[in-house]
């Protein structure tokens, strides 16, 4: 059980949902991953390493929303 990050906005994250940042729209796929960061696909958002930034406008993953669909 991992306890979630204190003042994380990210809770409870189904393992397939597309998260899109909010500064430059760029959309994060779990099913693509991130393959310049060495994040393969089918990594979920929340399993994204405590490093990761938005690889369009290095902005922090807190700022990413979840894209309804
Ligand atoms: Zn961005």
């Amino acid at each position: 059980m991992n306890a979630p990050a204190a003042g994380s906005p990210v809770r409870r994250l189904a393992d397939d949902a597309r998260m899109e940042c909010r500064i430059c729209w760029y959309v994060y796929d779990p099913a693509e991953g991130d393959a310049e960061q060495q994040v393969p696909p089918g990594t979920p958002f929340s399993a994204l390493p405590g490093d990761w930034r938005c690889p369009q406008c290095d902005g922090d993953p807190g700022l990413f929303l979840l894209v309804e669909n």
